[in-house]
C-alpha cells in the first residue's frame, strides 16, 4: 500500500493555512479519518480538491488499490493540488478533475464508497442528487460546513448569505427526512453532516 509522507502533509497544511486556503480544521479531519477508518473505502469521490489536502489525507485509509477522484473549479488550485500529490507519489491514486464538480458528476457512472462534500455551499442540494446516484447501500455521504460560522442555526443572516444559509438548511432536511438515508448532524469544525445510505 502506498503511503504519503506526514511531514509533506504537514507542510502542506501549513502553508494552506498561511495563505488562507479554506483546508479541513484538524477537529473534522481526525473525525472523518476516524469514519473512514472505520469505512475502509476503495473510492473516495471528493467535490472541492482546493490544494490536495484532504485526498492526500484521506488516501492513507484507502483499501489496496482504491483510488479519490477529486473535483476542482479553480485552476491555480488545480495545478497546486496536482504538484502536492505527485510529490507525494500518490498520482495513481488521487485523480484531480479540473471542472464544475456538478457538471462531471452528471457525467459519472460508477459507485463510490465515500462521497466528500466541501465546495459552493449553495450546491450542495444538487451534489447530494448526484451523490444519491453514484453511490450504494452502505456507501456514507459527508457534507463539511454545514453549520457555516454558525450562521445556519442562526436567525438573522447578511443579505449576501442567505442563499447559501437556506440551501444547507434544504441540504440538513432532506437528509434528515429521506427514508434512503440514515443521517447525523455532527457539531465539530464548521459542522459536518454523516449520511449512510440504507
Ligand atoms: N477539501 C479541501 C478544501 C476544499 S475548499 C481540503 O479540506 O483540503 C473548497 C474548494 O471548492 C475551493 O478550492 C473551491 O475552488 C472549490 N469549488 C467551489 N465551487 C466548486 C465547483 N462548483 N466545482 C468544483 N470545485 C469547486
Ligand atoms: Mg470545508
Amino acid at each position: 500500500m502506498k503511503m504519503v509522507d506526514n511531514n509533506k502533509i504537514e507542510q502542506i497544511r501549513i502553508k494552506a493555512r498561511e495563505n488562507h486556503v479554506p483546508i479541513l480544521q484538524d477537529a473534522s479531519l481526525e473525525f472523518i479519518e476516524i469514519m473512514l477508518e472505520l469505512a475502509k473505502p476503495k473510492t473516495i469521490l471528493e467535490v472541492g480538491t482546493a490544494v490536495g489536502y484532504s485526498a492526500l489525507c484521506f488516501s492513507r485509509h484507502l483499501q489496496d488499490g482504491g483510488k479519490i477522484v477529486t473535483m476542482e473549479l479553480n485552476e491555480e488550485m488545480v495545478k497546486i493540488a496536482r504538484e502536492n500529490i505527485k510529490d507525494n507519489g500518490m498520482e495513481d491514486v488521487i485523480e484531480v478533475v479540473h471542472g464544475d464538480a456538478y457538471e462531471y458528476m452528471k457525467t459519472l457512472d460508477e459507485k463510490f464508497d465515500v462521497v466528500f462534500i466541501d465546495a459552493a455551499k449553495g450546491q450542495y442540494m444538487k451534489y447530494l442528487e448526484e451523490a444519491m446516484r453514484l453511490t450504494h447501500s452502505g456507501s456514507v455521504i459527508i457534507a463539511d460546513n454545514v453549520l457555516f460560522k454558525g450562521r445556519v442555526l442562526g436567525d438573522y443572516n447578511e443579505h449576501k448569505h442567505r442563499t447559501a444559509v437556506n440551501r444547507l438548511r434544504e441540504y440538513l432536511k432532506t437528509i434528515k427526512e429521506d427514508e434512503r438515508l440514515e443521517s447525523s448532524l455532527v457539531d465539530i469544525g464548521d459542522g459536518i453532516a454523516v449520511s449512510v445510505v440504507k
